[in-house]
């Protein structure tokens, strides 16, 4: 089976690394070797890509920025698709079809360079508009689901077919992608015109406030590691909850609480898969303990046989 998907990547020339380290695709950096990571540049080949793997009956997991997961320190017969696809176009008025490889970074300088408001949420938040929509992606109250309308589908039964926002079953940072197997292709979204001027200023004090909070990008992390929890109908915010517990800052050899805020978990460089799975359920027994709160984990676990969990 190897052998045939590999002579199916050299044929069609899509860019692919046989037997690598997944960790140094992602921002936690946490995950070894792979059987195949394959990285497609456009739907064309990531369509075929996947229509060829389907009959195969073979397992894969498709992902973008890499900034919400960690993977097992070994997954030999897994098989990793990294969505570079990037287009934008505008469908009718005020929608946007977009190819789910594309960066929120670059979405972000399209939507200034075109005066289209309503996604300056996304400023600061690592990834791609793909990753970003299975996770339900937000911040400042604000998430990608408010401007989602649709989205063509490889469904998890092999058929290419759009889909309304209903399909997506969004929900606080989780949607039906998030641990299944349907891979969005495009998505298509709602906007606003604003001037150039104002969703600039808006990006850069997003920017600012998130740089005082946040500990820095350069860091091995994958975002909040847990969710905010719910408590009567109250979002209680997760980052206080762990430095009541006096968390803050704790390390292991291999991991810490970041001391900038506490509901980020940082590897503090070559921390495996149960480093940071044992931190995380030290966190949850704590708080659990003091405040009889469950913290729910937001980040993706990959498990050695590629399950989401
Ligand atoms: C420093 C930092 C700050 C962050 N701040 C925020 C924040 O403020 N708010 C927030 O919500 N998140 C935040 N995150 C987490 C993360 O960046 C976001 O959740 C981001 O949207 C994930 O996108 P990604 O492309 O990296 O997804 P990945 O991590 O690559 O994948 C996440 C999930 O999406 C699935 N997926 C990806 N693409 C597709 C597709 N096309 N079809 C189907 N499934 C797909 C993957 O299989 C996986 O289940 C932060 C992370 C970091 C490192």
């Amino acid at each position: 089976m190897k052998k045939q998907i590999k002579s199916y990547l050299i044929d069609k020339k899509i860019r692919f690394l046989d037997n690598s380290k997944i960790g140094d695709f992602l921002t936690m950096h946490v995950g070894g070797k792979v059987g195949f990571i394959i990285f497609t540049d456009s739907n064309d080949e990531l369509t075929e890509l996947l229509e060829v793997l389907f009959p195969l009956n073979q397992k894969y997991i498709l992902i973008g920025g890499g900034s919400n997961i960690v993977f097992p320190d070994s997954g030999k017969d897994l098989i990793v698709i990294i969505n570079n696809s990037s287009e934008i176009s505008m469908e009718e008025e005020n929608t946007l079809k977009v190819n789910t490889g594309l960066k929120n970074t670059d979405f972000l300088e399209y939507c200034k360079n075109n005066n289209i408001a309503g996604f300056e949420f996304l400023a600061g938040i690592p990834g791609t508009l793909g990753g970003a929509t299975a996770v339900n992606a937000g911040a400042f109250g604000k998430s990608i689901s408010d401007k989602i309308t649709g989205g063509d589908i490889f469904t998890e039964d092999g058929k290419f077919e759009y889909r309304d926002k209903e399909f997506f079953k969004f929900e606080y940072r989780n949607s039906r992608f998030k641990y299944g197997k349907d891979i969005i292709i495009n998505i298509y979204l709602k906007f606003e015109y604003d001037t150039k001027d104002s969703i600039k200023d808006r990006i850069n004090e997003i920017v600012k406030l998130r740089t005082e909070k946040h500990p820095p990008y350069s860091s091995f992390t994958a975002g909040c590691f847990f969710k905010n929890p719910e408590v009567d109908g109250k979002k209680l915010s997760a980052g206080k909850l762990i430095e009541n517990c006096d968390l803050k800052g704790y390390e292991t050899d291999e991991a810490m609480i970041s001391d900038k805020h506490s509901n980020f978990i940082v590897n503090k460089g070559t921390a495996g898969f149960s480093d940071i799975e044992e931190l995380g359920r030290k966190i949850q027994e704590t708080v659990k303990k003091k405040n009889g709160i469950f913290l729910e984990r937001e980040v993706i676990f990959v498990s050695p046989d590629g399950d989401k969990f």
